[in-house]
């Protein structure tokens, strides 16, 4: 493809640089590649491969003099788990690489380690190798993870179909409020703590990821890194189908509500664009909705791909791009 002179990132945008990398590397016939949550790789006639790998940009993703080194190598962990969760299916391995500047205190590197072996240990995800690298003065936290689903049944984004119900597992926007009040320098009451610890220490859902996935009714599903205003466009793009969300609908904590209330916070644009809840955004047939056990919360229903704008259509445009300026 040819190139204009002069044009950059920002105008691509995260995903327009995504696409245009997947546009080169095409996947191999049989093999889920660039744009799910993992890629999927057949292992055997019984499993599939999961691979997924998330950095975290000292600065970018996080701020040094702010985060306790124990959430950030909780966050570096949760946030790959969260991955495979996303697909239905259980994490196997993880590789941990590093770029860090030779004056990090040893004490520092020892608490990330804690963090790190906690996420590990509840995981029951064995940490099996990595890179170690010097790094002029910035962190670079790259962790590739590994996972495995019955073969056929991970749940791809591209699985939505028309009448769906779309669903998330647990209340959105605490994260994005948490990260606000690290920014804003905001006083750190119970609730903005509470809501600041959801930002550094996510939980990822895996056990509710592979029970979602015994649910053949359970149809597309991807974990909310970006927020659901663009996380779940990738759902509908991959699908080829529209949504309905009823903001109303959107589960809010009692502790964003408050702190909200107290800072003169829009919850619900919290919610809609801001990331990192790793919860899980699925769609689902009524009859397979009834069946869940797992926690969740109806926002909405799949429509078919039209290109006028509706009602219900107003959530769409939020979401966080890398490229892109705030
Ligand atoms: P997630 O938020 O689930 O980690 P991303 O939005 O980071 O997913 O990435 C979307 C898709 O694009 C994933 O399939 C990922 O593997 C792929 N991807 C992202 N960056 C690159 C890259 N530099 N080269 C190839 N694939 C990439
Ligand atoms: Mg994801």
């Amino acid at each position: 493809m040819q190139e204009q002179e002069g044009r950059r990132l920002a105008e691509l945008g995260e995903f327009g640089l995504i696409e245009r990398i997947r546009a080169r590397f095409p996947a191999p016939d049989g093999v889920t590649g660039i744009g799910d949550d993992c890629a999927v790789l057949k292992q055997d006639s019984m499993l599939d491969c999961l691979v997924s790998t998330d950095m975290l940009v000292e600065g970018t993703h996080f701020l040094r003099e702010d985060i306790p080194p124990y959430d950030l190598g909780w966050k570096s962990a949760a946030v790959n788990l969260s991955d495979i969760a996303a697909m239905g299916g259980k994490p196997t391995g993880t590789f941990l690489s590093l770029a860090l500047p030779a004056g990090l205190p040893v004490a520092w590197m020892d608490a990330f380690l804690d963090g790190y072996a906690e996420l590990s240990k509840r995981f029951d995800v064995p940490l099996l190798g990595g890179d170690t690298t010097a790094s002029p003065d910035r962190i670079c936290i790259n962790v590739t993870v590994l996972g495995e689903c019955p073969y056929g049944r991970s749940r791809l984004r591209s699985a939505a179909a028309v009448d769906d119900l779309i669903c998330v597992t647990g209340p959105l926007g605490d994260s994005a409020a948490g990260l606000k009040a690290i920014l804003e320098g905001v006083e750190r009451d119970a609730d903005v703590q509470a809501l600041i610890d959801r930002h550094y220490r996510p939980m990822p859902r895996v056990a509710e990821g592979q029970e979602l996935r015994l649910n053949l009714g359970v149809h597309a599903m991807m974990d909310i890194s970006d927020g659901i205003g663009s996380d779940l466009q990738h759902i509908l793009d991959a699908s080829e189908v529209d949504a309905q969300i009823d903001k109303d609908a959107i589960p809010l904590s009692l502790a964003l509500k408050r702190a909200c209330a107290r800072h003169g916070w829009d919850p619900v644009a919290l919610a809609l664009g801001g990331g990192e809840d790793y919860e899980l955004l699925f769609t689902c047939t009524r009859q397979a909705e009834m069946l869940i056990c797992v926690p969740h919360f109806v926002i909405g229903r799949i429509t078919k791909r039209s290109y006028s704008s509706s009602a219900g259509s107003d959530w769409r445009g939020s979401g966080f791009d890398h490229f892109k300026k705030r």
